[in-house]
């Protein structure tokens, strides 16, 4: 049987590898274009992400739908999921173990989508995926090269930009906005070299 995110999302419904599993309204496996070039990485859902089941639904997803709007990217283009699949009592940060537990779905969904580009999401995935302890402010802002090619991005997590609004220049929202033109420049630069153009 041929193994699909359709049906890794349908075997994650019944997932108790942690304890998070105890405690969800619904799981929130990821949502999007199964063949997406761009795929976004976020912490654990919320509330309002726990209430529907679908990732970044909230006021940080609004706000992250807007970011990608401002380079002319749709969410349905891209593909969304955290790197938790149920949300953390009190929206704490998830464990390590808890992390662990579900890194076999998460690690299935890049394996399955194979995007070109992933964007990480505040430090919870970005520290994940690239194996540090170093911040945000740090990390984000460039390009990692990442297990088969993938280029890995980390940006500020939306929800931290929603407690920062100011645009000045050098504030994060700033940085945001800078941060997702060199992302929509880089995926039109490696879908030119795809095509062989
Ligand atoms: N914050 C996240 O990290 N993920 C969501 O899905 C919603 C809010």
């Amino acid at each position: 049987m041929e193994i699909s995110l359709e049906l890794l999302s349908r075997l994650a419904q019944d997932c108790r590898r942690c304890p998070l599993g105890d405690n969800r309204t619904n799981l929130v496996f990821g949502e999007g274009d199964p063949e997406a070039d761009l795929m976004l990485i976020g912490e654990a859902p919320g509330e309002t992400e726990d209430q529907t089941g679908r990732p970044f639904v909230g006021r940080a997803g609004q706000l992250l739908t807007q970011i990608l709007a401002s380079v002319g990217i749709k969410r349905e283009e891209v593909y969304i999921t955290n790197v938790v699949k149920c949300r953390p009592p009190g929206n704490r940060v998830p464990t390590h173990a808890e992390m662990e537990a579900c890194w076999d779905w998460l690690a299935a969904q890049i394996a399955l989508v194979n995007p070109k580009i992933i964007v990480t999401l505040g430090n919870t995935p970005t520290q994940k995926l690239l194996g540090t302890n170093e911040g945000i402010t740090k990390l984000r802002g460039r390009f990692y090269l990442w297990k088969g090619g993938i280029e890995v991005f980390p940006m500020f997590h939306p929800s931290y930009l929603l407690r920062n609004p100011s645009r000045k220049k050098g504030s994060p929202k700033y940085l945001t906005w800078q941060d997702i033109k060199a992302v929509a420049e880089r995926l039109s630069l490696l879908r030119s070299r795809s095509r062989g153009s």
